[in-house]
């Protein structure tokens, strides 16, 4: 077995207790690769680079389901909505309407998770709190008809204080379940909470996750500022 492999394997024991989904990243990996985790049974990678994951969609068996997690600017909408799974990172209502249009174009309901800035960090993307409740009551959900959302995604704080971690992961989940609670647009859905990556996903999961976004830990550590 591949070291690859044998990571896969390991996560997927790992997460099955949890029913939570596995998301390997594979963001700067050549195809080789990916393909090595592909034939190991893995059906699904995420990118954060629309150029990136094109390239690899293009090259790469097309039973594979991509998942963009990066920050997804508009004008790159039309390159991802042919065939993208679910986009993990949106944070406005501007990028939820040109995913509407680019969706629509190709006759597809395009998954969607939105993005809440949960970290103590200034640089991260995302929605605050009340952006995020400002947004599933405002947004004019019938005339995103390809548009579904179907949980929220986050990213803690980068540091080693685990309680720290934890009380965002915690924060996150809370989120969603107040939300869910609510009487929501039929295009929005409650179920998923993207959440975890390699030194924090055993708090995320702890926490209630159902997928982690997986680099380092299946892939090895990456060279490239990215
Ligand atoms: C790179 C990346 C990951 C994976 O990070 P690792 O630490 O390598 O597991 C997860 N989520 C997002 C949004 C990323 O950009």
């Amino acid at each position: 077995m591949t070291e690859i492999a044998a990571n896969l394997q390991r996560f997927w024991q790992e997460l099955e207790p949890y029913g939570c989904q596995l998301i390997p990243v594979s963001k700067t990996k050549p195809n080789e690769l990916l393909l090595e985790a592909y034939e190991a049974g893995n059906k699904v990678f995420g990118e954060n680079k629309v150029q990136e994951l094109v390239g690899k969609y293009e090259a790469l068996p097309k039973d594979i389901k991509w998942h963009f997690i990066g920050h997804l600017q508009r004008n790159k909408v039309k390159y991802l909505a042919p065939f993208v799974h679910l986009i993990h990172a949106v944070d406005s209502l501007r990028l939820l309407q040109t995913i509407e249009k680019e969706a629509r174009k190709h006759q597809r309901v395009i998954n969607c998770l939105l993005q809440v800035h949960i970290a103590r960090e200034e640089s991260k993307f995302g929605l605050s709190d009340a952006g995020l409740f400002e947004l599933i009551e405002s947004a004019p959900w019938q005339e995103l008809p390809h548009v579904q959302v179907v949980g929220l995604m986050g990213m803690a704080t980068f540091t080693n204080d685990k309680q720290q971690i934890r009380q965002e992961f915690r924060h996150l989940a809370d989120l969603r379940q107040q939300l869910a609670r609510q009487e929501l647009p039929a295009n929005v859905k409650m179920q998923e909470l993207s959440m975890g990556m390699s030194n924090d996903y055993q708090i995320a999961l702890d926490e209630g996750s159902t997928m982690i976004r997986i680099g380092t830990a299946i892939f090895g550590a990456r060279n490239c500022m990215l």
